[in-house]
């Protein structure tokens, strides 16, 4: 059946991206890890039964959001295939995001797959072993992700590259983009650092140096065979309609040929952006706005997804860019932009407070 198009109106209803931590555990020990993740996992975990519970909850939108098994290492929950497989029993679109350890094997991905899974996300932050071994805390974390690629291809698996742009390695992008042309991926997620978790630890780049990035990125999006989003930089959307293009829609090539392998499905609809359109369930049935912005809003199985996304004040309030402050309070791109409401919080304590790495003029 076909879907009429995602429109501002589903935003007070439905997210179009569930996110499930289903574990914290984690053998890597990445330097900007939002989970601050462990080796073991922690003992309120939810359980099996109530994570197949959860499942069938996010069942219940009207419009049925994909949700994302993350971690931690979601391979470290024993349970996992179980839980990809009640997510297809109920009509439900799922992507895994593996971490690059002896875990991710070709017969895991087989199973994943097998079990309904329809699309990976692997991060990647260097175009060598030297720059991403040196992020993820773990020698042999590069090739392994690299080998993770191979799999995915072997396997048909669309993959969606997620790369933590941070001092470290800013002034690796390009070379970042031409490795990933190489591998052959469907999108490439790029995304701008949130001082959480282990995060704090890392340097931001300044609101100057992310126009820099923005404009590598749209040229690699009109030129590359992926396609091209930022993860907690909306404002990229601004900066792809201010020179030309429709970052609600996929690029084409100027014969008219659609840019990426990934289409229109690696284009963040609308101002989805964090507690619009997008949701986080915690390892332990916390619920929040998104994994960068830690206000818990609810409790699963206390409390039910559903009704917190429609009626939880927090999220109501991030339903509508008309309530936001500052610069974002009243930019014309409110409505396909509006600031990441998770930087805004870490640095101000206010989800709703203006971005504050946005170097754009009113
Ligand atoms: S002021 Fe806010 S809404 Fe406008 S472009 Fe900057 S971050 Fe986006």
């Amino acid at each position: 059946m076909r879907f009429a198009p995602y429109t501002e109106a589903d935003f007070d209803l439905h997210p179009l991206m569930f996110y499930y931590e289903v574990t914290r555990a984690c053998d890597l020990v990445c330097k900007h890890c939002r989970a601050s993740a462990q080796e073991d996992p922690a003992p309120d975990e939810l359980s099996p039964s109530d994570a197949l519970a959860l499942i069938r909850q996010v069942a219940r939108f009207d419009r049925k959001p994909t949700i994302c098994f993350t971690g931690g290492d979601p391979l470290k929950r024993a349970d996992l295939f179980d839980l990809i497989a009640c997510a297809a029993e109920h009509g439900i679109t799922s992507a895994l995001t593996p971490s690059a350890t002896p875990l991710a094997t070709f017969d895991a991905f087989r199973r994943a797959k097998e079990a309904g899974v329809s699309a990976i996300g692997l991060s990647v932050d260097g175009p060598n072993a030297q720059v991403h071994d040196a992020f993820r805390g773990f020698d042999g974390s590069f090739a392994k992700a690299m080998e993770i690629l191979d799999y995915a291809r072997d396997l048909n698996l669309p993959v969606q590259v997620n790369t933590s742009v941070t001092r470290r390695n800013v002034e690796l992008i390009d070379e970042i983009a031409e490795m990933l042309e190489l591998k052959r991926v469907a999108v490439w997620s790029v995304f701008f650092l949130v001082p959480v978790g282990r995060g704090v630890e890392e340097v931001r780049i300044t609101p100057r140096e992310y126009i820099e990035v923005f404009e590598k990125l749209w040229r690699h999006a009109q030129t590359k065979s992926y396609a091209v989003k930022t993860t907690e930089a909306p404002h990229y959307r601004r900066y792809v309609l201010e020179h030309g293009g429709n970052p609600l829609a996929a690029p084409r090539h100027a014969d008219g040929e659609a840019v990426g392998r990934g289409g229109g499905r690696a284009r963040a609809p609308l101002g989805v952006t964090d507690g619009r359109g997008i949701m986080f369930c915690g390892h332990n049935g916390e619920i929040y706005p998104a994994g960068f912005l830690p206000i818990v809003c609810g409790r699963f199985p206390r409390d039910s997804v559903v009704d917190v996304y429609r009626n939880h004040p927090l999220f109501k309030a991030l339903h509508n860019p008309d309530n936001y402050k500052g610069i974002c309070g009243t930019c014309e791109y409110r409505r396909v932009c509006g600031g990441s409401r998770s930087r805004a919080y870490a640095l101000t304590g206010d989800p709703l407070a203006a971005e504050p790495d946005c170097a754009f003029e009113q």
